[in-house]
């Protein structure tokens, strides 16, 4: 069975923000609108919390404090929900979802939001040129 998740990281995404040997960090399609939406992936295919070893971990962990200043600076976060579900897709990974100050939707609902890439009719339209520069700053924010 192929997996969606190590079937991306084997090609060239220009959604990817960074990676090492251990972990990818890439941002989510843009259909529900949420720039700033990371995914955080380990680079091997783990099922199971237990069978991560803590070093992949300890990378994963970095991302998510990088990618927390990152998405303050950039004032799109005042909280980011880090949820890990990896149902319909097996391999382990992070929503990073970042939740703005004046979000209209909090908890739950924007985490159904993101993770089922729902658009709603008021939400800010994110264009292709605000998303490839936000990419680029991320990228090197990420590298630095
Ligand atoms: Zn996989």
């Amino acid at each position: 069975m192929t997996c969606p998740i190590c079937e991306k990281n084997q090609q060239v995404n220009p959604k990817e923000i960074y990676r090492n040997k251990n972990i990818v960090v890439s941002h989510a399609p843009l259909n529900a609108n949420l720039l700033g939406y990371f995914y955080v992936e380990p680079t091997a295919h783990y099922e199971n919390w237990a069978e991560i070893p803590l070093e992949v971990l300890s990378d994963v962990q970095a991302a998510i404090k990088k990618a927390d200043s990152f998405l303050r600076n950039e004032k799109l976060a005042e909280r980011v929900y880090s949820v890990t579900i990896s149902e319909a897709v097996r391999h382990i990974h992070f929503h990073l979802i970042p939740r703005k100050e004046d979000a209209n939707l909090k908890g739950t609902p924007l985490i159904e939001k993101a993770t089922q890439q729902l658009a709603h009719d008021d939400d800010p339209v994110v264009t292709e040129r605000a998303a490839e520069e936000f990419f680029q700053k991320a990228k090197e924010f990420f590298t630095n």
